[in-house]
């Protein structure tokens, strides 16, 4: 893997799940590592954490000015902040529809934006976007996620084609399901949360749940100089979800 030595990186929901594994190991690799997250009260030590939530753009051009001027620039842009909804069309609002593209697609909008000229400014510069396997699979009772996300494919490709004569490399991960707390908070709504992660287990190609470290590694490998080739794709860390057919029982 790649050495992050004198590299900066900046992580939007890097207090959590995919995010922190992600801030964690581009600090082990000898990035210097600031995260944008709602809540940044976890985040202590060499990780420097920034409050601001990607739906507010005047947070997040405040929180983005801070971590350049602290990390002395961006190199990396790591935009994994997002929220999620459940149902078909008919079961979100208008609301629920705004509120939510307003953090997935839009919080990537105003994060790329406020941190486009500390991205020029790198002779390494990387942004890596995460979105999800709901934007190409089909998925039941996720209408308004996987538009999200699908939106947010879109845009990797669009900004990646936008920005590559100067320099700025875009990709997003297409993650499964992978076990962070946000994943947990859904099993604890059911009413035996140990029987539906077991069934969800059950479900995977693998037989068993992700870990954001896996999806971490995916994310950095994007980030790194060892992907200087690698732009405007989508890598998908699904454990076989959309590649492979159920297992014949
Ligand atoms: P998580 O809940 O563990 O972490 C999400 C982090 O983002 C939290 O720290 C939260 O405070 C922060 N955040 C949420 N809304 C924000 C906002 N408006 N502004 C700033 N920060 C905000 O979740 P996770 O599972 O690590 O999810 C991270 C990303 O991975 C999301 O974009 C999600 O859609 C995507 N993803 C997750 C899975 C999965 O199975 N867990 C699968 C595919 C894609």
């Amino acid at each position: 893997m790649s050495d992050f030595s004198g590299l900066t990186a900046l992580v939007t929901g890097g207090a959590s799940g995919i995010g922190r594994a992600t801030a964690d190991l581009l600090l082990a690799r000898g990035a210097d590592v600031a995260v944008l997250d709602l809540d940044p009260s976890t985040v202590s030590g060499p990780l420097r954490g920034y409050a601001a939530d990607v739906s507010d753009d005047a947070s997040v051009r405040s929180a983005v000015a801070g971590a350049a001027d602290a990390l002395g620039g961006i190199d990396i842009l790591v935009n994994n902040a997002g929220t999620g909804a459940t149902g078909t069309v008919e079961d979100n609002d208008d609301a629920e529809w705004h509120r939510v593209l307003d953090v997935n697609v839009l919080g990537i909008v105003r994060t790329t934006r406020a941190a486009l000229p500390h991205l020029r400014a790198s002779a390494h510069a990387a942004v890596v976007n995460t979105c999800s396997i709901a934007a190409t699979a089909g998925l039941p009772q996720r209408a308004l996620y996987s538009a999200s996300k699908g939106a947010v494919h879109a845009l990797t490709l669009a900004m990646a084609a936008d920005h590559v004569r100067e320099g700025i490399r875009v990709n997003c991960v297409n993650p499964g399901t992978v076990d962070t707390p946000w994943v947990g908070r859904l099993l604890d709504r059911a009413a035996d949360p140990a029987a539906e992660r077991a069934a969800l287990e059950a479900r995977q190609p693998m037989g068993r749940l992700l870990s954001a470290d896996e999806v971490a590694a995916a994310i950095v490998y994007l980030a790194s100089p060892v992907a200087a080739g690698v732009t405007g794709t989508a890598l998908a860390v699904d454990g076989g979800m959309q590649g492979l057919r159920p297992r014949p029982e």
